[in-house]
């Protein structure tokens, strides 16, 4: 059984066949399915969905780009952001962190970057008071339009920079497209683990990827989608969902060269470990 560590079943998406999609994960293999807040809306909607189903989870958070839409605004919502913490089914913090990609093409200025460190900061406070583990995003800045895996290491830098005062708390980079000599840093820590989720698939064999997956030792690997983004091969360009899980699990099990169902098993085991399931 697997569990998917980062979904978004709240995304417009879902809303035509919700919960058909659910319980075809469910009966298909997912055990457990963990709702990610990506914005104030994203968290409580997160919220209402963890507290319908038994096996969904959820996690709170402020996206980097939140506080980019909204700037100074954002931190007047934080009381309502979190008194969402309430809920027993919210079991995280996140998907927070440093994104430092424009979608527009534009590049990020220092006083963008200072926004969204002040806001990821005031997030590890709070997950610190709630003693919550943390989901982290990251995105390095792209001045050209490479492949995932040539985004520059900028954000990646200032996310252990700031994490790394936070060694109380335990942290997941989530969807990781870290470098090698970057994942090194990371697997020096002990409260930290990293989550692939389907973009993984989309590389060529001897991409750098798969070096950084086969450094990565199997009980530091948890598994996602992030649907409805990022569908694995066989499903890329059709809507994401967590049955999808499957496919990453299957790549990570060849690149490792180990069994799909001892992937599973110590996947399963990290992941409740981690989220406290
Ligand atoms: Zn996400």
């Amino acid at each position: 059984m697997l569990i998917e560590t980062h979904a978004h079943l709240d995304d417009k998406q879902f809303d035509a066949d919700r919960d058909e999609v659910i319980s075809r994960a469910f009966s298909g293999g997912v055990e457990k399915i963990i709702n990610i807040g990506a914005g104030l809306g994203s968290s409580q909607r997160s919220v209402t969905l963890a507290e319908k189903y038994e096996n969904i989870f959820c996690s709170i958070g402020l996206h980097p780009h939140y506080f980019m839409e909204y700037g100074e605004k954002s931190f007047a919502k934080f009381d309502e952001f979190k008194a969402l913490s309430s809920s027993k089914k919210v079991i995280a913090i996140g998907e927070i962190g440093l994104d430092y990609f424009i979608p527009d093409g534009s590049i990020i200025t220092e006083e963008q970057k200072e926004l969204q460190k002040k806001g990821f900061m005031e997030q590890l406070e709070f997950a610190k008071e709630l003693k919550l583990p943390v989901i982290l995003h990251c995105r390095g800045s792209r001045p050209e339009a490479p492949s995932a895996y040539r985004e520059s290491d900028d954000a990646y830098e200032d996310v252990l920079k700031i994490v790394s005062e936070f060694p109380e708390l335990n942290f997941v980079w989530h969807s990781f497209g870290g470098r090698l000599e970057f994942v090194e840093k990371v697997l020096v820590k002990e409260n930290m683990l990293i989550s692939f989720a389907g973009n993984i698939t989309y590389n060529k064999p001897g991409a750098e990827i798969f070096d950084v997956i086969r450094k990565i030792p199997i009980d530091k690997i948890m598994l996602e989608t992030d649907c409805p983004y990022l569908a694995p091969v066989p499903m890329r360009g059709k809507r994401n969902e967590p049955l999808f899980v499957k496919y990453v699990a299957q790549k990570i099990a060849e690149v490792k060269n180990v069994d799909f169902e001892e992937l599973a098993r110590i996947t399963t085991s990290t992941a409740e470990r981690f989220f406290r399931l």
